[in-house]
Formats: C-alpha cells, structure tokens, sequence
C-alpha cells in the first residue's frame, strides 16, 4: 500500500539525519512500501499507522549511508623488516 500522508505534511517533514533531507515515500527497493526515504542520507523510515516514525534509530535496517569501511576484506599485509 502506498503511503497516503497529506502532501502538506510531507512538505514540512524532514530526516532527522544532520543533512535534514527530504522524504519521499517508499523505499528505494519498493516504490510502495508504508516507508518514508530520505532522498540525502538513503535511510527509510516506517510508516505505523499513518505516522512516519523518523528517528535514526528506525531506520530500516540496510538502508542510509554505508558504514565506514570495516577491516573485513583480504588485505594486503606489509611486510616486517626491510626498512
Ligand atoms: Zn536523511
């Protein structure tokens, strides 16, 4: 179901990420979702019966800005010595 908020509401609401960004309804993988996307960060909020919950600590999982670059990949280790 689509997110039937008034879009006077839309108008004045806004991520709560630094940037303040603008919502749009959905989310990036379902244009329908009952979510609201913020068009700066990438993050989606839930819609709970008609009432967007935008706090960051909401946001669907998998979505916003990518975490800083974890330690996690085959990386190439220096070698000791020579030097
Ligand atoms: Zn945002």
């Amino acid at each position: 179901m689509v997110v039937g908020l008034d879009p006077q509401l839309m108008e004045i609401l806004a991520c709560p990420c630094p940037q303040h960004g603008k919502l749009s309804s959905g989310t990036a993988a379902n244009p329908e979702a009952d979510a609201l996307t913020c068009a700066t960060c990438g993050r989606s909020f839930p819609v709970v019966d008609g009432i967007p919950v935008l706090l960051l600590t909401e946001a669907l999982p998998g979505t916003g800005p990518e975490p800083d670059q974890v330690d996690g990949g085959p990386g190439r280790r220096r070698e000791p010595g020579s030097g």
